[in-house]
């Protein structure tokens, strides 16, 4: 295993030999010298007495200063896991909970798992009555509620990345208003990495106290020692709190970052970004450059686009030049190949990361002096019109473009690229529109009705979402069975819903499954629909891939394709061989076993027992339809556009259910089994915003027009045959 001081060790059977205890120690002493340089460290008396003080305290610090990973530490040593309960820290990201914790886990000296652990949808790596501060999304904090809605399991949670604004960590901040009433004893530290901290503290009340380096805690507590705090040897002993908030700003050490600017816009962000990392390179000064791009497609080719131009320095440079080492960095990366984008590079070489937004805020990479910045982001977007949720690749906001350039000033100095025009970026919006105005709300609702929260309009959101769209959310949880006539949570199908960790039509779709006799089938196409894609991407041999996957393809579509992968691999013995030999990811359909168990696990606690339908596909496929039905569409054409030679002669699909007077294109993204298959109808999983407007169904599922009146009577009263002439678009 690595020895590196920096690495996120993810194995768990750790050696216990004389040897490896030496490193341990030194590494540890190593880890403890870095940790002492951390500007947070110096706030840990007025961080400790706010929060002894006030139910609620907001910190405020630049990222890389230390608050995710010393701030709960600094609550651990001083004792808020005493006594049994323990420490939440939420994250919105799913990789930052685990790689967060694996950092933290090392600093202690302790075994992932053990003492520090983590904690995200289908996997819990943490012990009962043992971990003591646990690393969760917010999403996975919010399905804890659902058992203890007061979160007594927790004297402590933190709410970290709040400047992120995603949908569970404004939901959580909602609820935990209200938990904070009932338990006085409880303490909320919000953290962020940007100035939201006034309105969040606002939120958590009206007389917002503020503290500052200099004058610490004054107008916040009157004459009371912060000492006292420390001293305190019973911290968190039930003793109400202050009802006020409090805000601390730590002040952070970043560099100035210098701004540039593109002369005229680029065509293609990817090219442009590794042409300029190739030029700065070429100028030899010293330091790590970062690319932000937007998802993992354009990471892995901007990664083999390096690689070429590396090949290349390296010829004309000779031994001794400095070289190109090229990394991604996104969320479904393997944790090994994460953590050598977090490292620093070894000598002679300079690391080019090409990474997502998960580089923005979620985690930090060391020695970065230039960030060029694609000022893209992947994003969710809502329609209540529609009733459309797609994600769409759309320019970031100012607010996040500043986050961005200053990952360029952690070590000395740095420079920040926008590839955009200096007159365009003044036209980008100053901040991002929270996860909770963009979101489809149908998971949201059924949360907060399983809480016992029915007045959505009366509940106090952060951000209220457009009413529209709990309008749309209700109506979708009606037809889909989880609610009564009176938006009441129905027995038992809308209790079953809220208790499976499945977004609502992926839940309703498992629960017919079991009616239709293929809960086996289903379960494991909901566990493979959420892990990431089962193909193992191969960084460029897109005709390989293709073959690979015709091999599994199949008419009813990609759900059922998906299956025979998850079959084939089965019947190989889960052998990884096979799975290398046909291209997909052994490490991905593991973890979709697990989480595959888990779904039969939960449905047989609410006391069903999901049976296989052996060869019967059209179950499959009908169940399918059970939960997806509101996406059902069907083929009104061919629409020939010169634009985007891929899609000459597009089939175009429209909404069965209609799109409330809205046009919208919809087509079969390249990626599905049926591109060019065009069935008549189908039902898709998701929705990307492609170019010209059109949306690219992903994830789709041929079903026959007949079924939708028969099995959601109440959405489709006749047949719904496909028009008879192509429409117009
Ligand atoms: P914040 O939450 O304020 O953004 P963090 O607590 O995440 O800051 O990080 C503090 C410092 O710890 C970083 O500047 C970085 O140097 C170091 N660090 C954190 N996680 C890792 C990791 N996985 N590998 C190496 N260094 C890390
Ligand atoms: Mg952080």
């Amino acid at each position: 295993r690595k020895a590196a001081a920096f690495g996120v060790s993810f194995d768990t059977d750790r050696d216990t030999s004389g040897a490896s205890a030496i490193i341990d120690t030194e590494k540890q002493s190593n880890l403890l010298h870095q940790r002492k340089r951390l500007p947070v460290t110096r706030y840990q008396r007025e961080i400790l007495y706010l929060l002894e003080k006030h139910g609620c305290t907001v910190l405020v610090g630049e990222t890389g200063c230390g608050k995710t990973t010393q701030v709960p530490q600094m609550l651990l040593e001083a004792g808020w896991a005493a006594g049994g309960r323990s420490i939440a820290c939420t994250q919105p990201r799913r990789v930052a909970a685990i790689t967060v914790a694996a950092r933290v886990a090392d600093e202690q000296g302790c075994t992932l798992g053990r003492e520090v652990g983590y904690k995200i949808r289908f996997e819990d790596v943490s012990t009962s009555g043992v971990t003591k501060l646990k690393y969760c999304t917010d999403g996975s904090l919010l399905r804890e509620m659902m058992d203890d809605p007061l979160l007594t399991a927790y004297s402590v949670v933190m709410v970290d990345e709040a400047h992120e604004r995603s949908l569970s960590t404004d939901l959580l901040l909602g609820l935990l208003r209200k938990v904070l009433v009932q338990r006085p004893d409880l303490r909320i530290l919000i953290s962020s990495a940007s100035l939201e901290a006034e309105k969040v503290a606002g939120f958590y009340d009206a007389r917002t106290v503020k503290t500052s380096r200099k004058r610490p805690h004054q107008e916040a507590a009157g004459n009371d020692d912060p000492a006292t705090a420390l001293t305190s040897s019973d911290p968190g002993n039930g003793k109400p709190a202050d009802l006020s908030p409090a805000i601390l700003s730590v002040e952070g050490r970043l560099h100035p970052v210098q701004v540039h600017y593109l002369d005229e816009p680029c065509s293609d962000y990817v090219v442009t970004a590794i042409e300029s990392a190739v030029n700065l390179h070429r100028e030899s000064v010293p330091g790590d450059i970062l690319i932000f791009l937007t998802g993992q497609e354009e990471c892995e080719r901007a990664v083999t686009l390096l690689e070429e131009e590396a090949g290349r320095l390296r010829r004309i440079g000779g031994k001794n030049a400095l070289r190109i080492m090229p990394l991604p960095l996104f969320a479904g990366l393997p944790a090994a190949q994460q953590a050598l984008a977090l490292e620093a590079a070894p000598r002679n070489y300079r690391k080019v990361v090409a990474a997502t937004n998960v580089a923005e805020t979620s985690l930090t990479l060391e020695g970065v002096t230039f960030v060029i910045d694609a000022c893209h982001v992947k994003q969710k977007t809502y329609n209540p019109r529609t009733g459309l949720e797609a994600l769409l690749v759309a320019p970031i906001s100012q607010a996040s473009a500043q986050q961005r350039a200053g990952r360029a000033g952690r070590v000395r100095p740095g420079h920040c690229l926008r590839l955009c025009t200096q007159e365009a970026f003044s036209q980008l919006q100053q901040a991002t529109v929270p996860e909770m105005q963009r979101s489809e709300l149908a998971g949201t609702v059924l949360q907060l009705k399983a809480l016992g929260i029915d007045n959505m309009m009366r509940f106090h959101w952060l951000a209220p979402p457009p009413a529209e769209a709990m309008v749309r959310a209700l109506e979708l949880l009606h037809s889909l069975g989880a609610l009564d006539d009176d938006a009441r949570l129905s027995k038992p199908v809308g209790c079953q819903m809220a208790e499976l960790p499945l977004e609502p039509r992926l839940a309703a779709t498992l629960l017919a499954a079991v009616r239709f006799g293929c809960g086996q089938e289903i379960a494991t196409i909901c566990a493979l629909l959420s892990v990431h894609s089962v193909w193992a991407s191969g960084g460029g041999q897109r005709k390989a891939m293709e073959e690979a996957q015709s091999k599994f393809a199949t008419a009813e579509g990609d759900l059922v394709t998906y299956l025979n992968v998850w079959k084939a691999w089965e019947d190989s013995g889960r052998n990884r061989k096979w799975a290398e030999r046909n291209l997909v990811s052994q490490r991905v359909l593991l973890r979709a076993a697990d989480i595959r168990n888990q779904l039969l696990y939960h449905l047989r606690r609410l006391g069903m027992e999901p049976i296989s339908c052996e060869n019967e596909v059209s179950a499959v496929c009908k169940a399918i339809t059970a939960g997806l039905f509101s996406n059902a569409t069907r083929l009104e054409g061919t629409v020939y556009e010169s634009v985007d030679a891929d899609y000459s002669g597009t089939n175009s699909y429209s909404l069965v259910r209609g799109t409330g007077g809205q046009a919208v294109r919809l087509r079969i993204h390249k990626s599905s089994v049926l591109w060019r298959v065009r069935p008549s109808m189908l039902v898709f999983h998701t929705v990307q915003q492609g170019p010209s407007s059109w949306h690219e169904m992903q994830d789709v599922t041929a079903i026959q027009p007949e079924w939708l009146p028969e099995i959601a009577p109440h959405m489709f009263q006749s047949v719904a045959r496909p028009r008879p002439q192509p429409g117009g678009m």
